[in-house]
């Protein structure tokens, strides 16, 4: 019935929620990319919108602004021709004869330090002159001499011979690498042909095993060949990407990648309302840096998505909140840009959001469902399985338990019917004696087989009662009578309290009987030491309540729960070796519950027991009618 009612169901319920789960783990899959795609498109879209609208100030020829993003290198617009016109730019020097908008004034008090350098030196005086050089490298950062030279780079380089003179060897390397730091981030823009003056200069000027003056160099030197790069394209008479051919990418706006060298650069050749054009270089890794976040943040401001930029050696360029899974779902950066992968993710929702989340969250409730319908099962096999198990124990002992039980009365009745048969018994009183035992063997053989049977018919509700009005006290007295031998033999002495006067009862006498011979059987076996039976009957209102009480044994109060069992045994008796079947108490409280009477105890160990049943002295239901007689 377990198989047939949860099992299978239970099976076939599993079958169908995995399977609700597999597609509804493709549908969301499929969902979950769809819907990654269409952030990535709106990455990409948003990232060229932001290019195009960083830029709209240059379009409508707003003068130079310093507000211009980091990553614009350089923006230019060709006036007549070759003459051009920086309009922002990041380079380390601008092209020769590019008109510059910052000017110098002769500066009196320059002149005057230049003055005092000379006086020192001509005094030897060279610390001072060092000194004064630090001065005027502080005091005239921003400024140029005849419109050209940067005075900066004069005095770090005066310094740097100075120093060479006095054999400061730590302090000229010192000077040295400030002066390259100047060049890679020069204060104000300056000539091409200035920079070359001082790297000339300093080329003569290079120290021996110094790494890091050597690495420094280079960087110098790298940046310079970028810069030499983009000076010479835009001083061309038509810069090729402003050649552009191709449709725009936006109305009025070209772009293009740029990849020369260390360069990586989007170029865009934004048309003018007058005609003319300007050009643009964008570098265009500080831009995704500068861009992504505030894109990403907008497109998924609950920041459920991990995402990550990275380049074609699996480098990361940045990213968001990531993780060490797989997962990532790669879309290949436009055309005009570098050969990037924006990889994104959704992450793993907690247990509780993907209950909360409809389609699965149905699906685990049915799981969990089906699990608690077979733990609840399972736990119902396993006690109806302990159940029956123990009723076979207790079947399998009841079986043994009545065998010895017949046995002893056989025994002693074979015994005594060979000692008749081959004449051994001489005296006719002896044989008297014998046959008197054996009717009474023959007797508690044949209460033994009527309590099995009724037992069984009990079990079966196939027992008949026939209730009869019959004098209770004189039918005690005899049912008494029968045990008389048997309390004589144990030394046990009987008191018997019966009133006179009892009124007719409506019981079925061979049931009452069958009560009475099992309550005295037992405080017979169960006596032990104690040597005093009580029997007493009186009659309440409409009851007749008779308790037979012994000094035996007793019993505990937890085997008090269970000796109206079937086939229950307690321990100690059984231990004693008093023999027993454990049906007695059975029989006696169905055939008291059949008179719609009812049985008490009182007990404790070692201080005997009393059998307390309460019987209607009138029977007013229908059976009575049905089965009297
Ligand atoms: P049994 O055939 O073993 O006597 P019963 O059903 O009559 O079976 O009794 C069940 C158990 O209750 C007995 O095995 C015994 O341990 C305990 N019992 C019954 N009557 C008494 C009593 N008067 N004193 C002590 N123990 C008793």
């Amino acid at each position: 019935i377990y198989s047939l009612a949860i099992v299978l169901p239970g099976i076939l319920m599993g079958i169908m929620a995995y399977q609700g789960i597999i597609n509804d783990q493709a549908r969301r899959d499929q969902e979950s990319r769809n819907s990654l795609t269409g952030i990535a498109d709106d990455y990409f879209y948003a990232l060229d919108s932001m290019l195009v609208s960083d830029l709209n100030s240059l379009k409508n020829d707003t003068p130079y602004q310093d507000s211009y993003p980091d990553y614009l290198r350089l923006a230019f617009v060709h006036t007549s021709n070759p003459d051009i016109k920086l309009l922002h730019h990041n380079l380390i020097f601008i092209p020769d004869s590019v008109e510059s908008s910052f000017s110098d004034k002769e500066n009196d008090e320059l002149l005057d330090f230049l003055t005092k350098i000379r006086k020192y030196k001509r005094l030897n005086q060279y610390r001072k002159a060092l000194e004064t050089w630090q001065t005027i490298e502080k005091k005239f950062a921003n400024h140029l001499i005849s419109s050209k030279t940067p005075v900066i780079l004069v005095a770090q380089l005066e310094q740097i011979k100075i120093l060479a003179q006095l054999n400061d060897d730590p302090e000229t390397q010192q000077a040295i690498s400030r002066i390259y730091h100047t060049l890679l981030h020069p204060p104000l823009p300056y000539e091409a042909s200035q920079f070359r003056f001082f790297m000339n200069e300093l080329a003569s000027k290079n120290q021996e095993d110094n790494l890091a003056l050597d690495s420094v160099r280079l960087l110098v030197q790298n940046k310079a060949e970028e810069t030499y790069f983009l000076i010479r394209m835009i001083s061309e008479k038509d810069p090729v990407f402003l050649q552009a051919k191709q449709d725009p990418a936006w109305p009025g706006i070209y772009k293009g990648l740029l990849n020369r060298g260390s360069l990586l650069s989007i170029y865009l050749a934004i048309d003018r309302p007058d005609n003319s054009r300007i050009g643009c270089i964008i570098d265009i890794i500080p831009f995704i840096l500068a861009r992504s976040n505030i894109i990403m943040d907008k497109l998924d401001p609950e920041g459920s998505l991990s995402w990550k930029i990275t380049d074609d050696t699996d480098e990361i360029i940045c990213s968001g909140i990531t993780s060490e899974e797989n997962e990532y779902s790669d879309f290949n950066f436009a055309e005009n840009y570098p050969n990037l992968i924006l990889e994104i993710k959704e992450n793993q929702l907690s247990f509780f959001s993907q209950l909360k989340s409809k389609g699965q969250g149905l699906f685990i409730l049915i799981f969990v469902f089906i699990a608690g319908l077979m733990i609840i099962g399972l736990a119902f096999t396993i006690y109806t399985l302990n159940h029956e198990l123990k009723l076979n124990r207790l079947k399998s002992d009841f079986i043994s338990n009545v065998s010895h039980e017949l046995k002893s009365p056989l025994t002693s009745i074979r015994h005594l019917t060979d000692l008749l048969h081959t004449n051994r018994v001489k005296t006719e009183g002896q044989k008297k004696k014998y046959y008197a035992t054996m009717l009474d063997q023959t007797e508690h053989l044949s209460y033994l087989i009527d309590n099995i049977l009724d037992f069984s018919r009990l079990e079966d509700h196939r027992k008949k009662f026939r209730f009869q009005d019959v004098d209770y006290a004189v039918l005690l007295n005899k049912w008494i009578a029968g045990f008389t031998q048997r309390l004589h033999q144990n030394g046990i002495e009987l008191t018997i309290d019966i009133p006179e006067n009892l009124p007719t009862t409506m019981i079925d006498p061979d049931a009452i009987q069958q009560v009475i011979q099992n309550l005295m059987d037992n405080a017979i076996k169960y006596s032990g030491k104690g040597k005093k039976i009580e029997i007493k009957v009186r009659k309440d209102a409409t009851v007749l309540i008779t308790s037979i009480r012994d000094q035996g044994l007793g019993i505990s109060k937890t085997d008090q729960d269970r000796i109206f069992d079937r086939f229950y045994r307690c321990e100690e008796s059984q231990e004693m070796g008093i023999k027993g079947s454990g049906i007695g108490l059975t029989i006696v409280q169905r055939v008291v519950a059949a008179h719609r009477g009812n049985i008490d105890l009182l007990s404790a160990p070692g201080k005997g027991s009393t059998f307390t049943i309460t019987i209607p002295i009138k029977q007013t239901n229908n059976d009575e009618k049905d089965t009297a007689g």
